[in-house]
């Protein structure tokens, strides 16, 4: 195989692993290197700040074995990072000190959990959770600590917070803003976490600034509150991420929060495309920038991704969807939130079953569904069809809202 027809894939995460099936699927493995940071094959993250911390046994859920990798043909590179990109010989160095020669080079570099400022990095009682290995610590700290402060109302804070109480620990969840979720959920959505998570025994306290740490030697003693000196035991920040653009940007690629691409996913460097959670691309409707951290998005931007390598590229044009668990919640959201649509509740059989559908002037932007899935697989399919239905005729509580999908 010539070296120009090579794909080389940086990044073993959702992302690069959905891409490799796409490509071997296409016929076209044996041109593929995927390079990897982490020493495991590459790996589901959504279960590591849920089921994973609560069932000690749990394992790290594979995306393939090793032996589907080998049996494909693609050359695995695993614990060896890339390191520098050399765009005019279109190759990439690793740490080890191998060079790859690529004809498409792929950035699949994902994000890195955002850390509190001034705050040292390897204290023995703080935890981040991005990588499975950050899972795994925490699960063992969550075993031999009773009491846990979760800095950051986001969807992984909330989730780590929800596991810990479910596994006895006393657990405080402290957000700067004045609601939960603020940026991803409605206020309808965020008061009915609040109050299910309050009712569970979690201390939230909303609109609190976090401010200086006292240390003690490399533990954590006490992190000021509001001004006010609180003692911390274990503490987790889930304050978000930052992606992973590093390498790119050292390339000279544009990157602006990510690495910027068009609707084909191509770089600033044509034969470079960037997917994920580290790619910012442009939206299909509105034309603005986004950058997303979700499945969904890492799942198809791969598929975006075989298409413009494989000749025959095709604009991303995917409808955003999302979900998270927090114990017996589940919230799934499809579409964007719009920051000025017109809400409209339908309700559920129970009210702890709803969903807030969104509208732009008359069309249906965005659904968000609390313990509704059956809203959810509807919205997301009324959505991709481009079809709208009245608020009127979406919110009768009586008529399914799939039903609406052939009304
Ligand atoms: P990642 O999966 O982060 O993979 C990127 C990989 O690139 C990493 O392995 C990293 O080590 C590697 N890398 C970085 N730099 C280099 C380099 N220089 N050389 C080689 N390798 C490199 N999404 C949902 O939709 N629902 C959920 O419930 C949900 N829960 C989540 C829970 C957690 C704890 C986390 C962390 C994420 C969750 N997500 C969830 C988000 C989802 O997992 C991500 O959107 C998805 O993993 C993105 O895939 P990715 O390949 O872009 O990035």
């Amino acid at each position: 195989m010539p070296e120009s027809d090579s794909i080389v894939i940086v990044g073993g995460g959702h992302a690069g692993a959905q891409l490799c099936g796409a490509l071997a699927a296409a016929g076209h493995a044996a041109r593929v290197h995927l390079v990897c940071e982490e020493p495991e094959l590459p790996y589901h993250r959504p279960p590591l700040s849920k089921s994973f911390l609560k069932n000690a046994g749990e394992s790290p859920l594979w995306h393939r074995a090793e032996s589907w990798f080998a049996d494909a043909g693609i050359s695995l590179h695993r614990a060896d990072p890339a390191v520098a990109i050399d765009r005019a010989k279109r190759t990439l160095r690793l740490r080890s000190g191998a060079v790859l020669a690529y004809g498409t080079l792929v950035l699949a570099t994902g994000a890195r959990a955002r850390r509190l400022p001034h705050l040292p990095p390897s204290l023995c009682n703080v935890a981040t959770v991005r990588t499975a290995a950050d899972a795994s610590r925490l699960r063992d700290l969550l075993g031999s600590h009773r009491a846990l402060t979760v800095v950051g109302g986001g969807f992984i804070g909330l989730e780590i917070a929800e596991a810990a109480r479910a596994l006895g620990l006393t657990v405080q969840l402290l957000e700067s803003a004045p609601r939960l979720l603020m940026r991803a959920v409605s206020s309808e959505v965020a008061d009915h976490v609040l109050a299910t998570h309050r009712g569970n025994g979690i201390d939230i306290r909303l609109g609190v600034a976090v401010g200086s740490f006292e240390l003690a030697g490399d533990r954590l003693e006490a992190l000021a509150v509001d001004g006010i000196a609180q003692a911390v035991e274990l503490m987790v920040q889930g304050i978000g991420a930052v992606p992973e653009h590093e390498l790119a940007s050292a390339a000279g690629l544009h990157c602006e929060n990510g690495i910027v691409v068009d609707e084909h996913l191509r770089t600033s460097d044509p034969s470079i495309l960037a997917i994920g959670d580290c790619s910012s691309f442009p939206d299909g409707t509105t034309g603005r920038r986004l950058r997303l951290e979700s499945v969904q998005n890492a799942n198809d931007q791969a598929r975006t991704a075989l298409a413009t390598i494989t000749g025959t590229p095709q604009p991303y044009r995917a409808v955003p969807w999302f979900w998270s668990d927090q114990g017996a919640l589940r919230l799934q959201m499809a579409g964007l939130v719009p920051p000025d649509g017109e809400r409209h509740r339908r309700d559920g059989a129970t009210p702890g079953n709803f969903s807030i559908l969104h509208y732009v002037g008359d069309r249906l932007a965005c659904v968000e569904s609390v313990n509704a899935p059956m809203d959810h697989m509807a919205a997301r399919k009324l959505l991709e069809s481009g079809r709208t239905v009245s608020p009127a005729l979406a919110c009768d509580p009586a008529v399914p809202l799939r039903q609406r999908l052939v009304a």
